[in-house]
């Protein structure tokens, strides 16, 4: 009987790929062979997860099947699957591995709470029923908590609290949902809430109902997060979210809006399948998502603006903060303008002093910041504009391993790091803007942690070219002696190479405000035919003077007197033109005066000073509030059934071919004194850029050959131009955007790692 039962039964590996890892994939395969009478063993491996399965060829079968349909936040990419030798295996064991190369990648990222948990909280006969710290392995902190690896409670800022027995017993059973989920507590045994008043003075009673009761008051909360401290408000109160950005000095960044359900959601913004899907996601990043007219939102939350960056709560803390409170709220970091997120007690009560009115604190420490992620869709595919929380620290893996381990320290503006050895590139959270001396130390603890984390000791260290960025000078004074300057938009398109694993030559399209330029210039309108170690630059945008240089990148309207001036020969209709009726007339006079004579004005090829330009001209506005606002919100005042364009030309008798759009400016200032609607002249303004973009590229494959094309830089977080510019030249090129990780400078680390290591090995 035995014999006859045992010859039914085959051996089976099985190769699983995907997010498999620190997501509680292994205690879940555990479950499901135990439930289909499968023998054998489940363990990491450096790239997945290998299972080896004994039992009859049917039980195998359904628990191939069963292995494709993993739960969130698993993801099974790939399965494969080959016969090997029965064993006389009779049960299931999960495995430890010890393998180097897992320990690299073993510290997963932070994960949303999940579906189950939200039901234990909000359940009164749960044990964990208002629990803010509840969790398991399927959701949770992960990075933020990790002080050491391999991930596993003794190395998380978990350690000083001990599991009581009923916790003990969940993370000791395999069949439990909690097994070995590293955070695991309970209202006995783990994290506990704290209020104090904006002298740091406790606050007695219940800490989450006097948050409560703060916002519903109006006031401003600091609310102790994941990865940092939140700026929390009322988001349908102008008078609250008023007084955040006095207090925070902010004028009119929008602010992110954190909801309870994806039905709250919806109130606020259309959303479709795709973007409702990720919201919800585990990663639950910021979603830019267009705002629904007349909710109860207040303006001043994303003020003159139709996108409205949504998220869902991602913490037990935040799903009891919302549901107390009833309504939206402000989620923004908690810093002040321009200043690194704080995220210890000490920092935020020093730091936000003055600014919240409450803090809600806890005593779970975070160990490294994190700021919440944003995306948007473009062309249908959702678009990372800022990595971070939910995807630091997984890696990208690279089309073939770096010979030798590199640090990228990437560029001036939102910036972030990477770590690149085998084939595998690390990138570091979003620091932010490198301004002040804060920003730099936290960019230095945050590359201090993760090396250690990966275990990686860079031997090559790559910076921008500029010399004068922050991130250089750091780089400048790391003890690594290989130093590597990359330059700025062949980064960009390096790291569209490195996240779709491609190793070129591609056109890249590499549209940016800013980026240090091999002659010094300021390049940022490039078609460049580029690999990994090398670039020609085929062509580019026609230079606009910038009047002052920085100045004008706020104040706008000096760039579009440089654009007139340029497109008119020095004699434009500036007399009609509503723009320049609110800048004094001798203060015109010298700025134009400055830029014909060539006098502190820097010849700039960005695209995006052109969106400045044209949009200050269109909108009426003189000064951009914040970096790439323009570019990023005027794709959205896009007529989009508006399909006419301006004219263009191209100067190809110059090296590099030069894109002139002067006819286009000329075209657009009779339209705008026809007073044609601004979102038809937007409109206009993009197709003319994409037709143009569109026509350098086949101009460019007619001579360099048949190529594929990525789109990258800044530039690109603008879904008008990026999809029309695909549309125009699908399907005869492939055209390759990115996703995962961002077109602006916070993917750029990424593209100098790539540079870097070519560099290094001599390639071409
Ligand atoms: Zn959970
Ligand atoms: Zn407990
Ligand atoms: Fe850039």
């Amino acid at each position: 009987m035995q014999e006859a039962r045992e010859a039914g039964v085959r051996g089976c590996r099985i190769e699983v790929r995907g997010t498999v890892q620190g997501v509680g994939f292994r205690p879940w395969v555990y479950r499901i062979a135990r439930e289909l009478g499968i023998a054998g063993r489940v363990r990491n491996d450096p790239s997945g997860v290998l299972i080896d399965a004994f039992a009859d060829p049917q039980a195998l079968e359904r628990f191939r099947e069963a292995l494709r349909r993993a739960p969130a936040p698993a993801e099974v990419q790939a399965l494969s699957w080959r016969e090997i030798a029965p064993e006389p295996a009779r049960t299931f064991s999960i495995e430890a591995s010890s393998d180097a190369a897992e320990r690299r990648i073993s510290i997963p990222p932070d994960l949303a709470t999940c579906p189950d948990c939200v039901r234990e909280i909000s359940d009164p006969g749960d044990r964990r029923a208002g629990y803010p710290f509840t969790n398991c392995t399927a959701c949770g902190p992960r990075f933020t908590i990790a002080t050491d690896v391999p991930y596993d409670r003794a190395a998380t800022a978990m350690r000083s609290f001990t599991l009581c027995a009923a916790c003990a017993r969940e993370y000791g059973d395999p069949l439990d949902r909690r097994f070995h989920a590293e955070p695991n507590a309970c209202p006995h045994c783990g994290p506990r809430l704290r209020a104090m008043d904006e002298h740091a003075r406790d606050l007695e009673g219940d800490a989450l109902g006097t948050a409560a009761r703060a916002l519903c008051g109006g006031r401003i909360v600091a609310v102790k997060g994941i990865g940092g401290f939140h700026l929390a408000c009322d988001a349908t109160s102008g008078p609250a979210v008023r007084r955040l950005r006095e207090r925070k000095r902010r004028d009119e960044k929008p602010f992110a809006v954190m909801v309870r359900t994806l039905e709250d959601a919806q109130r606020f913004a259309d959303l479709t399948v795709a973007e409702a899907r990720l919201l919800a996601s585990p990663q639950a990043p910021i979603l830019l998502a267009r705002r629904k007219p007349d909710t109860c939102l207040a303006d001043e939350v994303a003020p003159r603006n139709s996108l409205v960056g949504l998220l869902l709560a991602y913490t037990p803390l935040h799903h009891l903060l919302l549901a107390r409170v009833g309504r939206p709220l402000v989620m923004t970091s908690g810093n002040r303008s321009e200043e690194p997120i704080a995220y210890r007690d000490a920092d935020a009560l020093a730091r936000l002093r003055g600014i919240a009115d409450v803090f809600l604190l806890h005593d779970r420490e975070i160990v490294t910041p994190c700021e919440d992620s944003v995306v948007r869709f473009v062309a249908g595919r959702p678009v990372l504009l800022r990595r971070s929380r939910g995807y630091v620290p997984r890696p990208v893996r690279l089309a073939g391993p770096v010979r030798r381990p590199v640090l990228a320290c990437g560029g001036q503006l939102k910036n972030t790091f990477c770590l690149a050895a085998g084939d595998m590139a690390v990138l570091g959270p979003h620091i932010g803007d490198l301004d002040s001396p804060e920003s730099l130390q936290a960019l230095d603890e945050a590359i201090g942690r993760m090396t250690r984390f990966l275990a990686i000791s860079p031997q090559i260290v790559a910076h921008d070219l500029h010399p004068d960025y922050a991130s250089t000078r750091y780089a400048m004074g790391r003890k690594e002696p290989s130093k590597i300057a990359v330059q700025h938009h062949h980064a960009h398109v390096a790291s569209a190479l490195a996240e779709r694993g491609l190793e070129g030559p591609v056109l890249g399209v590499a549209y940016d405000g800013i980026g240090y330029g091999l002659d010094g210039t300021a390049w940022g309108g490039e078609l460049l035919l580029a690999n990994a170690s090398r670039f020609e630059r085929i062509a580019t945008l026609r230079p606009l003077r910038l009047p002052g240089g920085e100045q004008a990148i706020r104040q706008v309207w000096r760039l579009s007197a440089a654009l007139l001036d340029d497109a008119f020969d020095g004699d434009p209709p500036l007399g009609s033109i509503p723009l320049f009726a609110s800048v004094p007339p001798a203060r015109l006079a010298l700025v134009r005066q400055m830029a014909s004579r060539g006098v502190s004005s820097p010849l700039a090829h960005g695209v995006g000073r052109l969106f400045d330009a044209v949009g200050a001209l269109v909108s009426g506005r003189t000064v951009a509030r914040y970096e790439g606002q323009i570019a990023l919100e005027w794709d959205v005042a896009a007529d989009p059934e508006e399909g006419g364009r301006y004219s263009f030309a191209i100067d190809r008798a110059r090296i590099p071919w030069e894109l002139d759009l002067r006819a286009m400016v000329r075209e657009l200032v009779g339209d705008l004194r026809a007073g044609h609607p601004p979102a038809a002249i937007s409109a206009k303004f993009h197709n003319t850029l994409a037709v143009a973009t569109s026509a350098l590229v086949r101009a460019a494959s007619t001579r360099h050959g048949h190529l594929p094309v990525v789109l990258t830089g800044g530039c690109f977080q603008n879904a008008r131009l990026a999809g029309s510019i695909a549309d125009d030249l699908s399907p005869r090129f492939d055209v390759l955007l990115h996703g995962s990780v961002p077109p602006g400078d916070g993917g750029l680390a990424l593209g100098q790692a790539l540079v870097a290591d070519a560099v290094a090995r001599g390639g071409s």
